[in-house]
């Protein structure tokens, strides 16, 4: 395979464009993707013309805005390209206006009482930052999706403003330091996404893995993962065919794909592209989980994308590598060569680390869902606390700059701290600490709290939102001063003392982390509930609206459907359990007891009473166990029930945690007690060895 060749065959990228557009047309396209200038019409009918025939001879035949919706994933509505010609034949027909406007039919997309308070019709409007390319013969155009008053409806929308907020801060940030070519900062993004892959035949007989993406019970199975022979191992031939596919469908759509290894968990992997512009990523990673699932079916596996499908493993994470970069290429958090050089790196450096400290709520909130609580804090993710980690190197210098005193180097010279004679910053790339939310690894910051089905919009855009602001608060002081030496030198300082409490290198799963933390003012948001409510405080929605990010409407909508998912998510676990053990555990429960009362019975007869003591010890168990089992079925059933007497979204969010929640893990141990004590030809689901242990070493 020529990778070369193959790598963005499928993408109307800006070779494809150069060559297959008029220059004067590609000139002003340019300007709308570079400086954002407003399509014209006839231009957009050209470039609609040219993609349509590089699309045709590609084999598409449908076209389609592609959007993200808030529901997390993607939206697609397939219109052909066909139009009739009148004699009874078709034309291929695609116009400028198709390309850059869509309507599709948006009133039961999730609007969160933008649609009761606004115009109920939506449009969808072409991006054209981010490539179209062709996926299932249909040629795709990422677009933004708003509703008709202008208030976006989707997650692609807020994460372009806030990009665009962020270059305008930190441009403000450059030209103090005296850089006048830069044009635009942008942010970068490299995602690291964990998954599972299962052989389809035992997911077919889970239906908490069809309707939910976990499994709702599962006794621990004899082998998990703590031999630990499984992280970095080697791959197995029909996992290594099924990552070939991928790979090979990625690249076709430009994407990255880069790094493939086995994770820690049976079963469980990861795959890490090469780092883009914020927007990209996005789109690209929405474009990988979709696609991881298609390649896996091919191979008769499913790809489980859920943060915790199994109890007891570790679940799935996406590390948010999150950087800043100029269009001249420079990496901001990149600790230069030169003094001067550090100095601003310092500045973009506290930034980020002044931002985590002041939206800690807000960062949490923006990784928070019903999946993604069964990770935070359980020893396997970072815990619920946001902190930041910056390694041994960079603390030394920081507490020299704070108290004024001399830093040694590793090479032991002796520097003085001051903010145009900073030292050499190694650049250090041995950080290992891997129970930090926010760790600074080297040149850029790796956010690791995100789950592995979320879009990584959501994050990014409370990252761009708050580092934009702490960059516009910064600017507003510099600029003002007199001594720009004297006042950043100040600035640091000053930031360093108010900020510091934010930093931790040690280990974050400990528990005296969670009490220091405390002790510091730390919050410790546990759960989805409580931290939602951070995105309506006052201090965070003026954030939001003085970046120029989300309005209040568009914050309430969507802290309003944030609650709903959580509550519905679990509504329907609670639902798909309830079935569960009533369709077939309980069945099973009961013919188990009658194998056992049949033998005691039988076996009296033959022999005598005493000659039955093991099994009637053992149905008397189980029938205790079984007695139990109804009770909690009935008493999820019943607290299930009483949810219709709640209407609003936050007490049903909160009921949910705190009853459902409960009720399920309740039901849920009395039916793992019970599954290795049932005859597996009488169990009626596969167990976790089987889920677990799959995908074995089987030829492909
Ligand atoms: P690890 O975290 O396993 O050490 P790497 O250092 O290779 O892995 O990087 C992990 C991810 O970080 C990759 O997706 C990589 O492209 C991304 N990355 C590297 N540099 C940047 C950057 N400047 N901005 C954003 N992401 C980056
Ligand atoms: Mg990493």
């Amino acid at each position: 395979m020529d990778v070369t060749k193959i790598f963005g065959s499928m993408v109307f990228n800006d070779d494809v464009m150069k060559e297959r557009l008029p220059k004067d047309v590609y000139r002003v396209l340019h300007k709308t993707i570079d400086d954002g200038v407003h399509l014209q019409l006839d231009i957009a009918n050209v470039v609609a013309e040219a993609m349509k025939n590089w699309a045709i001879e590609k084999g598409a035949t449908h076209f389609t805005h592609w959007f993200q919706p808030m529901t997390g994933i993607t939206a697609e509505k397939h219109d052909g390209f066909i139009a009739p010609e009148g004699n009874g034949r078709v034309l291929m027909e695609f116009s400028g206006k198709e390309l850059v406007k869509g309507e599709p039919d948006a009133s039961s997309f999730p609007s969160g009482g933008l649609r009761a308070t606004f115009e109920a019709r939506g449009y969808t409007a072409w991006d054209p930052t981010s490539y179209a390319f062709i996926k299932d013969d249909t040629l795709c155009i990422p677009t933004a999706f708003c509703s008709y008053s202008g208030e976006a409806r989707d997650k692609k929308t807020p994460l372009l403003r806030s990009m665009q907020a962020l270059d305008k801060q930190a441009i403000r940030i450059l030209r103090l330091f005296g850089d006048t070519t830069a044009k635009r900062v942008m942010t970068t993004v490299g995602p690291e996404q964990e998954y599972f892959l299962i052989d389809c035949s035992v997911y077919k007989r889970r239906p908490d893995l069809i309707y939910t993406g976990r499994t709702l019970f599962g006794a621990k199975p004899p082998k998990g993962q703590e031999m630990e022979d499984h992280y970095f191992g080697m791959i197995k031939p029909r996992v290594k065919a099924y990552m070939k596919e991928l790979d090979e469908e990625l690249w076709k759509l430009g994407i990255l794909s880069k790094t493939e290894h086995n994770e820690v968990a049976p079963a469980q992997h990861e795959l890490a592209p090469i780092f883009s512009t914020t927007n990209i990523a996005t789109d690209h990673n929405q474009l990988t989980m979709e696609l991881m699932k298609i390649v896996a079916g091919k191979h008769h596996m499913v790809c489980l994308l859920h943060e915790k499908p199994f109890a007891g493993v570790n679940g799935s994470g996406k590390h948010n590598n999150w950087s800043m970069s100029t269009d001249t290429g420079k990496n901001l958090l990149e600790p230069g060569d030169t003094p001067s050089q550090n100095a601003q790196f310092l500045l973009f450096l506290m930034a980020v680390i002044k931002a985590v400290d002041e939206y800690q709520g807000l960062l949490r909130m923006s990784v928070a869902s019903a999946a993604n609580d069964h990770r935070l804090g359980a020893n396997e993710a970072p815990p619920a606390i946001m902190s930041v980690f910056i390694g041994d190197e960079l603390d030394a210098i920081l507490k020299s700059i704070e108290e004024g005193t001399d830093y040694h180097d590793p090479e032991k010279k002796l520097m003085s701290i001051g903010a145009s004679v900073l030292p050499h910053i190694p650049c250090d790339t041995t950080d290992r600490n891997r129970t930090s939310p926010v760790a600074f690894t080297g040149n850029k910051f790796e956010f690791r709290s995100l789950g592995s089905s979320a879009s990584i919009s959501g994050l990014n855009i409370v990252l761009n939102t708050i580092v934009a602001q702490t960059l516009s608060e910064y600017a507003e002081i510099l600029e003002k001063a007199d001594d720009f030496d004297a006042a950043l030198n100040k600035l640091i300082r000053d930031e360093i003392v108010k900020h510091k409490r934010v930093i931790f290198n040690g280990n974050g799963y400990s528990e005296e982390w969670v009490q220091e933390a405390e002790k510091r003012g730390l919050l410790n948001l546990k759960t989805t509930p409580d931290a939602l409510g951070s995105f309506i405080e006052p201090k965070n929605m003026k954030t939001f609206e003085d970046q120029g990010v989300y309005s209040e409407s568009e914050i309430k909508a969507r802290y309003e459907i944030l609650h709903e998912n959580y509550y519905k998510t679990i509504n329907i676990e609670a639902l798909t359990m309830i079935s569960m053990v009533k369709n077939n555990i309980t069945a099973a429960v009961a013919k188990y007891e009658a194998v056992l009362a049949d033998v005691i019975l039988k076996k009296s007869q033959v022999l005598s009473k005493d000659a039955c003591i093991a099994e009637e010890s053992l149905l008397k168990h189980i029938s205790r166990l079984a007695c139990s089992l109804q009770c909690k079925l009935g008493k999820l059933e019943e607290d299930v029930a009483k949810e219709k007497e709640l209407t609003d979204v936050v007490a049903l969010a909160k009921y949910h945690q705190e009853v459902i929640l409960a009720d399920m893990a309740a039901l849920r141990e009395v039916v793992d007690e019970l599954e290795p004590m049932i005859p597996s030809d009488l169990w009626p689901y596969p167990t976790y060895a089987e889920i677990l242990y799959s995908v074995r070493y089987q030829p492909v």
